[in-house]
């Protein structure tokens, strides 16, 4: 065999396990047909939060308007893309020289796998013990006329100048936070969503704060609507609804979804199931070939298709196949944020599945924003929800604040360890911070011990 263990993608359902499985001996390498590093780095949540980092700020400075302060910022959104582009650029001079020294080779190309045990990459072929494929997925496109006039998040993250008026088909997690920043940035924004509510798989109270924050701010939403052709037009582009309703912007957004890369893999012959959901996998990421795993967004999964869990994949393959008789996989709670402004996000049980099961679950509500000002940037519309089951232990949390990053990763170790009153007792924060105040909040709420 050529090598240990070949990963067929860069991104973090193939690097951190790789790098694991060479610094435990093996002889390992990573195939990639793009940019090393995959689309979290190059085309999604890195290029998105080096974008976001002077719209989060601009959002803060907005909420003492009504003490007086005018903030008169203005977003120079190319020198933004110029700073994005040069950091990213940055990444992948660096890249291949560390995987190498973690003794990962890198092969560039597009793999496909002729066997249990090899992988091709034009005419050269690579034999491992184990294959593990790691190869993302993309944006979809709606099958509708017109549908190569729509964009994709790839190309938004890379405009050289915002758009006027961006046209979004589909109020998903990527639609919502784009126009974050355009709305911001004073542009118009209209949405034509399929479904009677923007992301549906978070709190319908936060989202509908985002949503009357985009209205106040000049967005307009079609709900109930298929979206049915694209057109040019003299100076941009119409999309029109089966039912009639037209938009005409500069730009319109594909943000429907996303499919697994699953093609042109050699999948079929090696009776490997897959679909535009993903690859099917066991309880220990392999597929229907035992030697072959797949990890990451590829992967045909109920969990959330994120950046941690691609990671905490990988690293749980290549455990697997240090110790193969190991445990099979088990994931913890899994925070997921939306990076609108406010963000919202949650963690562990939802607030819907609380509310439907009103003897497991007690959910208490914080005005986190009025009830906490002295300590919260002024920001007054941020809310809390936590999630106690019956004995009193933590079992999830639900906010809309620009903090919720922070307050979820915090919180997230308090679920997952089952953690008491007695254990945040046995602990100092510092003060006077946010943290401390959600310590000292949920401690009399908590189990005591
Ligand atoms: C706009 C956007 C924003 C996002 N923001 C967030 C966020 O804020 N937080 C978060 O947690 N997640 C976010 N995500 C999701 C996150 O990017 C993915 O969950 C993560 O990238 C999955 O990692 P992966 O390694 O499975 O796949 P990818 O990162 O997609 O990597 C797959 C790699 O495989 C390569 N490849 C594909 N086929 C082949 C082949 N045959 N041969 C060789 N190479 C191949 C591809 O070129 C690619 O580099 C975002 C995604 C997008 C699009």
């Amino acid at each position: 065999m050529d090598y240990d263990v070949i990963f067929i993608g860069s991104g973090h359902a193939a690097n951190h396990g790789a790098g694991l499985l060479a610094a435990a001996g093996k002889k390992v390498a990573m195939i990639e047909a793009d940019k090393l590093g995959g689309v979290c780095t190059n085309y999604g949540c890195d290029a998105k939060i080096l974008l976001d980092g002077p719209f989060e700020y601009l959002d803060g400075l907005n909420n003492y308007q009504d003490l007086g302060l005018q903030a008169d910022v203005q977003i120079d959104w190319s020198k933004l893309m110029d700073h994005k582009r040069k950091t990213l650029a940055g990444f992948q001079t660096v890249f291949e020289p560390l995987f190498q020294k973690m003794g990962v080779d890198i092969i560039h190309g597009r793999g496909t796998i002729i066997d249990a045990h090899t992988v091709a990459v034009g005419d050269q072929h690579y034999s491992a013990d184990n294959i593990v494929i790691a190869t993302g997925a993309r944006n979809s496109k709606l099958d509708i006329p017109g549908k190569d006039l729509m964009q994709g998040s790839t190309e938004f993250l890379d405009l050289d100048t915002l758009p006027e008026h961006m046209i979004v088909v589909g109020a998903g997690i990527i639609g919502m936070e784009f126009a974050s920043m355009a709305l911001l940035a004073g542009k118009k924004v209209t949405f034509f969503e399929y479904g009677d509510r923007p992301l549906k798989a978070y709190p319908a109270k936060y989202v509908n704060k985002i949503v009357a924050k985009f209205v106040d701010q000049g967005a307009v939403f079609h709900f109930g609507q298929a979206v049915a052709k694209v057109e040019e037009t003299v100076d941009g582009f119409r999309v029109s609804t089966q039912a009639g309703v037209e938009a005409t912007g500069d730009f319109v957004l594909d943000s429907t979804g996303r499919v697994a890369n699953v093609e042109n893999l050699g999948l079929e012959t090696l009776g490997i199931e897959a679909s535009p959901r993903g690859i099917k996998v066991d309880e220990h990421m392999r597929t229907a070939v035992p030697s072959i795993y797949a990890s990451g967004d590829v992967v045909d999964k109920t969990i959330p298709k994120l950046t941690p869990t691609a990671e905490f994949e990988s690293n749980y393959i290549a455990r697997d196949i240090l110790t193969p008789d190991g445990p099979a996989i088990t994931y913890p709670v899994i925070p997921n944020l939306v990076f609108t402004l406010p963000r919202i996000g949650q963690v562990g049980v939802t607030i819907d599945e609380a509310q439907a099961n009103p003897a497991q679950y007690k959910l208490v509500e914080i005005p986190w924003g009025k009830q906490h000002d002295w300590v919260n940037n002024h920001e007054q519309d941020a809310e809390l929800t936590l999630i106690f089951d019956k004995e009193g232990y933590l079992v999830g949390a639900a906010a809309i604040s620009s903090q919720v990053g922070t307050w979820l990763d915090w919180l997230t170790p308090i679920i997952e360890k089952k953690m008491t009153a007695r254990d945040l007792s046995a602990m100092i924060m510092s003060f006077p911070t946010q943290t401390y105040v959600l310590w000292s909040t949920l401690r009399p709420l908590l189990k005591a011990q």
